[in-house]
């Protein structure tokens, strides 16, 4: 019935004209069965990838030494993986050596969760091997097989579960959570962009309470970058309003504040982008100076249209009575948002006869304090006469 399903079913049918098994697997069929819009369109088969690229025109080698294949069709890719299974783990991360195998069962073996090992035939007949169906409708996350072996094996693992915990709203099965606990050290063999990228799904789920409250209980947290002893500042994040974030600046605006740490190093710690860490250092720069009275002219400027927004949201969210529109009103209001909007250049000042140096960038930088302050109109004679060229 989804559109996204239905434009893949002749991929899953040409495949099966072909002599071989094909279903749609993974996070599209689980967020299908709950009513969830879905991303992105997982196929799942018994043809090796040497076969699938046989089956299809156009093909793309996306990940083959993984299985997959990306079949190209009007216009639209699909990602065609073989089956397969995973064995080794010796560095709790990647598997040693992937094996492509003929049975579908084999390949959902090897998958973390019940919810995410259903597979789907072209006709919508839904294979479960693992009792997922009954954990989706129960709205369990359950590790597939023994908990304390699938962490072992990868142990990003964990931080999916907390992920999808908060993602979907799901609770966590109890020896699961015990699996976790028992291998939260093991984390620190996993890369930090991984572990980040969870983290920020986490935050951004409808019940990032629960999410958080798991990663304290079974000390995950500790394994994570810069949160060895930032227990306080999570059950602080966990016990904010539960409304949902919708943007990661927000979100790491209310991290570091809570954890209060130097939002650079911790930034970077984390591995974050640099776009990322200019926003969030703007918005936490303003943030102390938030409350009862409103931030003089300079503070609102070096915050920045984005840096405010930012800082705004996340107070809202810490401080929900709290009215942002007289902050926003005297940012608007500024007499310029940008350093491009000063009527004073460093031409206007050498034609005044001043010569390039330190004491020009000196005076420009008097120039834009004066006109963000309100004191002087900003045009070039009333600048000139200010910094008495
Ligand atoms: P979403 O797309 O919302 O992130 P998803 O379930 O599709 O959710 P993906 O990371 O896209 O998650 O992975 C697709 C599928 O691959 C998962 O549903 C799961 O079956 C399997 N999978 C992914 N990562 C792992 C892992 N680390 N261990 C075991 N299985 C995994
Ligand atoms: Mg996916």
């Amino acid at each position: 019935s989804n559109p996204q399903f239905q434009a893949a079913v002749p991929i899953l049918r040409r495949i099966e004209d072909a002599g071989f098994e094909a279903y749609f697997v993974g996070g599209c069929v689980r967020d299908a069965l709950l009513g969830l819009p879905i991303h992105d369109v997982d196929i799942a088969t018994s043809a090796y990838p040497a076969e699938v690229k046989g089956i299809f025109r156009r093909t793309v080698d996306t990940g083959i030494q993984h299985g997959t294949v990306t079949v190209l069709d009007h216009g639209a890719g699909y990602e065609v993986t073989t089956f397969r299974t995973e064995s080794g783990y010796q560095d709790f991360r990647r598997p040693d050596s992937v094996q492509f195998v003929r049975s579908l069962k084999e390949d959902q073996l090897r998958r973390d969760f019940t919810v995410n090992a259903l597979a789907a035939r072209h006709d919508g007949t839904v294979i479960d091997n693992f009792d997922g169906l009954t954990d989706l409708h129960n709205h369990v996350l359950r590790a597939v097989g023994r908990p304390d072996d699938r962490f072992g094996e990868d142990a990003l693992r964990m931080m999916r579960a907390v992920r999808f915990q908060s993602q979907l709203g799901f609770a966590l099965e109890p020896a699961t959570a015990q699996g976790i606990s028992d291998n939260a050290p093991l984390l620190q063999h996993i890369a930090v962009e991984r572990i980040a990228s969870e983290f920020t799904r986490l935050l951004l789920g409808i019940d990032r309470r629960a999410g958080l409250q798991t990663l304290i209980d079974t000390d995950l947290y500790r394994y994570c970058p810069q949160l060895a002893d930032a227990r306080a500042a999570l059950n602080h994040l966990a016990a904010l309003p539960d409304t949902q974030l919708q943007d990661p600046a927000v979100a790491w605006t209310l991290m570091v504040v809570l954890v209060g740490a130097p939002v650079n190093r911790f930034l970077r710690a984390w591995k974050q982008s640099n776009d990322l860490i200019a926003t969030v250092s703007a918005a936490a720069a303003i943030w102390p100076l938030l409350g009862d009275t409103i931030p003089d002219h300079w503070a609102l400027y070096t915050a920045g249209r984005t840096g405010l927004r930012i800082a705004l949201e996340a107070y809202v969210h810490v401080h929900p009575d709290f009215n942002s529109t007289p902050v926003q009103a005297a940012y608007d209001a500024l007499a310029i948002h940008d350093k491009g909007e000063l009527a004073l250049t460093g031409s206007d000042l050498i034609q005044a006869g001043m010569q390039p140096g330190r004491a020009m960038g000196q005076a420009l930088r008097r120039a834009e304090e004066a006109v963000v302050a309100g004191s002087v109109p900003n045009t070039k004679n009333a600048l000139l006469a200010y910094v008495r060229v």
